[in-house]
């Protein structure tokens, strides 16, 4: 007879992940776990699998049993969505609690964007992550926690970011006692380096782009006995968002009775944006999911053009991808401003601005879309400012 176990009571060996990636995908698309994990006491001996997928899906329970069997338990009475749904009255015993428990970031509606009352637009906000007051806390948060056995014996933490990441990573870094070193573009911005000292990172600057530093990072890291989170080609940089970017909006859209139909995402590492169209492809017939990047030769801090390579052999690729101008993006970030009293990020305003060239294009059915908004403006403002006089 199948069992409902508490997942965390379970153990079981390592799956590749491309198996749990396909595990994952089925699971969403049909909605139920199907076949009974099979265990001995509390160790996982086959369909090791499905305990996984469940595992980055985040069900707090699975159905196992002792022999071989056929279920058909909903991911719903799995509890898929208990660990986002309720972060009580927000009182912790340390600052990684924020990030692990403090969930889900705000879904706003955002008024004044287009002049039509039957498509509305929610901002999820996600300044409200605690370190680099950015969506990349996420992906430092579950890169170092799921990596800490290979963490232990280094001497620092080392990574190419474009600013967030690095800070998200020092700041998690000084709370684990471990030192960082960040390798950032020169176009990368100001505040960034101030935020980094004051962690007691080391900053090098150098290049372009972070495409310029992943190699060089990959060489100091031999030499210097570091650990390379890797966001760029890092599966957890994807699980993360899968687990709780995608579901939390998936919860967020469901209690606040939203028609969701499209999800807007800028792209950086393109982590974000495939946990998103990992989720919500498959667990949905017809959620769009669009990705936003800078023109060709633009700069948008955070985000840049994509080839196209890499993550997306395990997600699908967007259905549409909009080339924005910084002028574009900041344009919007007033238009939010003046509207609703909140300052985007201007990877935010891309997105914003991404949003709206789809609406010109009249590819929008009637419903509501969301657009992720990966941090706020106040860290922007020169820039923003001067965009404006
Ligand atoms: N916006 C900002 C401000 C960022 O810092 C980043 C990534 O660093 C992104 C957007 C893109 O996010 P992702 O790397 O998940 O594509």
């Amino acid at each position: 007879m199948a069992k409902i176990k508490e997942l965390d009571s379970l153990i079981s060996d390592r799956v590749e992940f491309n198996i749990i990636i396909d595990k994952i995908k089925e699971l969403l698309r049909s909605g139920t776990q199907k076949e009974a994990i099979l265990i001995k006491g509390n160790k996982v001996i086959k369909n090791q699998e499905i305990y996984w997928a469940l595992k980055y899906l985040g069900t707090k329970y699975a159905a196992v049993s002792e022999n071989e069997e056929n279920v058909n338990v909903s991911l719903d009475f799995l509890a898929l969505y208990d660990e986002i749904s309720d972060p009580g009255i927000r009182v912790y015993n340390n600052a990684i609690e924020l990030i692990e428990k403090d969930k889900p970031t705000p879904l706003v509606k955002l008024n004044g964007i287009i002049n039509d009352e039957k498509i509305k637009i929610w901002g999820k906000l996600e300044w409200y992550n605690p370190f680099s007051l950015s969506i990349k806390d996420r992906t430092a948060w579950y890169i170092i926690f799921n990596n800490l056995d290979k963490i232990n014996n280094k001497e620092k933490i080392i990574e190419a970011t474009s600013a967030n990441t690095g800070i998200s990573l020092s700041a998690i870094s000084s709370i684990l006692g471990k030192k960082t070193k960040i390798l950032m573009p020169n176009s990368s911005p100001e505040y960034a380096d101030k935020m980094l000292k004051i962690y007691g990172s080391e900053v090098v600057r150098e290049g372009n782009s972070t495409n310029d530093l992943i190699e060089k990072v990959k060489k100091i890291a031999q030499e210097e006995n570091a650990f390379v989170p890797d966001q760029f080609s890092n599966i957890f940089n994807v699980l993360v968002h899968l687990r709780y970017t995608a579901k939390e909006l998936d919860y967020q859209a469901i209690y606040g009775k939203l028609r969701l139909k499209g999800i807007f995402a800028s792209m950086g590492t393109g982590g974000h944006i495939a946990g998103i169209l990992l989720y919500f492809h498959n667990k949905y017939n017809g959620i769009k999911v669009f990705g936003v990047q800078p023109m060709e030769n633009g700069s948008i801090p955070g985000i840049k053009k994509q080839d196209f390579n890499k993550w997306w052999s395990i997600s699908e690729l967007p259905d549409k991808v909009f080339s924005v101008s910084f002028d574009e993006a900041v344009e919007m970030i007033v238009k939010t401003a003046r509207n609703n009293g909140i300052i985007p990020g201007i990877s935010g305003g891309a997105v914003l601005a991404g949003f709206k060239k789809a609406y010109e294009q009249g590819i929008l059915e009637e419903g509501d879309y969301s657009c992720i908004i990966p941090d706020n403006g106040i860290k922007y403002l020169d820039d923003i400012y001067e965009e404006l006089s």
